[in-house]
């Protein structure tokens, strides 16, 4: 898939769509995926800091959330027309999730919010498999990731900020094999909380 680039910094031209179907063919495939939301803030942090620069564009899919990528793609003439949101990115993988059967597990933010987003989530999505829930503020990584690997989540969603959230992810995905799908979240959970 080709990617625009953004002061080097990646991003993919996909749509929500384009997104869901090629994740079904890495899924189908075996393939570990990672989608981080790519802002701005983010963009002029890459250019701060190498590090964040190389954790961005090592990911499978870098989505447009902020309208300031829309401007610059406009400005460059780049490919990418419309945003791609973390909060409607995560919207539609569960609905893929439901559909497609595949268990979904949720890791971040306070255990209130994690709890009653759950619970909506459930009651949008009744034949949604949740393989378990996690609070953010969890000490103990290593035994959550072993929680995480026993549940047999094929999807995860983390709920950390940025970048901890990234930075969760990097350090767990080969701890993970069953995961294909790593998405971080940002605030997400709060919103499907309310
Ligand atoms: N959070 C967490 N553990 C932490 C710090 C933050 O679970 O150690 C959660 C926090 O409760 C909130 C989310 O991470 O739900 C942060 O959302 P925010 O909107 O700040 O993230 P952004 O989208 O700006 O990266």
């Amino acid at each position: 898939m080709m990617k625009e680039k953004y002061l080097g910094v990646n991003v993919s031209p996909l749509t929500y769509e384009g997104i869901i179907s090629d994740l079904r063919v890495r899924l189908a495939e075996g393939k570990q995926s990672t989608i981080i939301a790519v802002n701005p803030e983010k963009v002029m942090s890459a250019q701060r800091d190498p590090e964040v620069k190389e954790l961005i564009n090592a990911s499978t899919y870098q989505i447009a959330d902020g309208v300031g990528i829309l401007l610059a793609a406009k400005i460059k003439g780049g490919n990418i027309h419309s945003r791609v949101t973390g909060v409607d990115m995560m919207a539609k993988l569960l609905q893929f999730a439901e559909s497609d059967g595949h268990s979904v597990y949720f890791y971040g933010a306070k255990e209130e919010v994690v709890t009653k987003a759950v619970a909506n989530i459930q009651a949008k999505h009744p034949n949604i498999q949740v393989a378990g829930h996690t609070n953010g503020y969890e000490k103990d990584e290593k035994a959550l990731v072993s929680k995480i690997h026993q549940s047999g989540a094929k999807i995860l969603f983390v709920a950390l900020g940025s970048p901890r959230q990234e930075l969760w992810i990097r350090r767990n995905l080969d701890q993970l094999p069953n995961v294909q799908v790593f998405q971080g979240v940002g605030g997400s959970f709060d919103v499907f909380s309310g």
